[in-house]
């Protein structure tokens, strides 16, 4: 190898080694089209960035157990690291044990661990807290599971307050989760508060950022009204005037996106986690335009 071989290579390794986490999510297709397509198109086209893991979400009261089950299996059997999203929703702890045994058999190492919402969609009285799903899973599998949690930097709906989400949260890393992820959010200073918040509180372990692609401005409203997480007035106003022009839209989601990610990682944020939507385009190009490609 020639000294500028050498040097090109050792940046390279260096620019690994220093790059930040990434993982990306989908949820479980309802028709054989669309799980060829994640199978076949959307997970390929995303594992060439190099994810740590990819995730696979869990319908609220346990309605995708099946599918959440079959596409984790079929992920994981193409060699992929998947984490299942997993919530105690409506069923007994006989059922969820079956679930992560049947995870645990397959060499699935991962877990995402919820209290979900009601399947109505109307909150979440009467449903196990998460901290009941992580403590249960370390009974039950000890060390096995690498398990994620839940974060809401602009605050869960149903908080009772700030500190006391802060508190839950540290609760469910006591009692045995490895890290954290956050709800999305388009404002960085609502990030680095709560990170600041957490660590007065004693946490320690990484917090890491969720990240929502713009591809649709009625969808995006409408979902961020119900988890609580805030559109900016001037993102709202110009993704208003894109009207039918999704191309613009788009174009613009991934410039505000984009913006937002770097500013997060230039200030020390350990990785991003992609709600991608099922759909590998924006999320990739967000990723390019950090240049966090994997080195060659
Ligand atoms: P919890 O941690 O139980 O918190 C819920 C609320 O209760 C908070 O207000 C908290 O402050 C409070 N709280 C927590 N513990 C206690 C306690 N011990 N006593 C009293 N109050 C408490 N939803 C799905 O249905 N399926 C998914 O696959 C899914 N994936 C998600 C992935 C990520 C990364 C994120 C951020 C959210 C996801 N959600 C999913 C949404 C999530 O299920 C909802 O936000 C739900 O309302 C709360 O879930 P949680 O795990 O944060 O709950």
């Amino acid at each position: 190898m020639t000294q500028n071989a050498l040097s090109l290579a050792t940046d390279a390794q260096a620019r690994q080694a220093a790059r930040p986490q990434l993982s990306f999510e989908f949820f479980p297709p309802a028709t054989e089209a669309g799980r060829e397509r994640l199978l076949r198109e959307t997970l390929p086209a995303l594992q060439t960035l190099g994810p740590e893991f990819v995730s696979c979400t869990y319908g609220a009261g346990g309605s995708t157990r099946e599918a959440t089950f079959g596409i984790v299996s079929a992920i994981h059997r193409a060699g992929v690291e998947v984490a299942p999203h997993l919530s105690f929703g409506a069923d007994d702890a006989a059922t969820v044990g079956a679930l992560l045994d049947a995870y645990q058999e397959q060499g699935i190492k991962r877990l995402v661990a919820l209290r979900g919402d009601s399947p109505s969609g109307t909150g979440g009285s009467g449903l196990a807290h998460a901290v009941k799903l992580v403590e249960f899973a370390r009974e039950r599998h000890g060390a096995h599971f690498r398990i994620a949690v839940a974060a809401y930097p602009e605050v869960h709906p149903q908080a009772r307050d700030y500190s006391s989400d802060v508190h839950f949260l540290k609760a469910k890393l006591d009692a045995g989760a490895d890290f954290a992820i956050t709800q999305y959010f388009y404002n960085a200073d609502a990030y680095f508060h709560f990170i600041e918040q957490c660590a007065a509180a004693g946490i320690t372990k990484p917090i890491y950022a969720g990240i929502m692609p713009i591809t649709n401005y009625t969808q995006l409203a409408r979902f961020s009204r119900f988890c609580g997480a805030e559109i900016p007035r001037w993102i709202c106003r110009r993704l208003e005037d894109f009207g039918a022009d999704t191309d613009s839209l788009r174009g613009f989601g991934i410039e505000v996106v984009t913006r937002l990610a770097r500013t997060l990682l230039e200030q020390g944020c350990p990785g991003l986690h992609f709600y991608t939507m099922n759909q590998p385009g924006p999320s990739r190009s967000i990723v390019r335009n950090l240049k966090l490609e994997p080195a060659a």
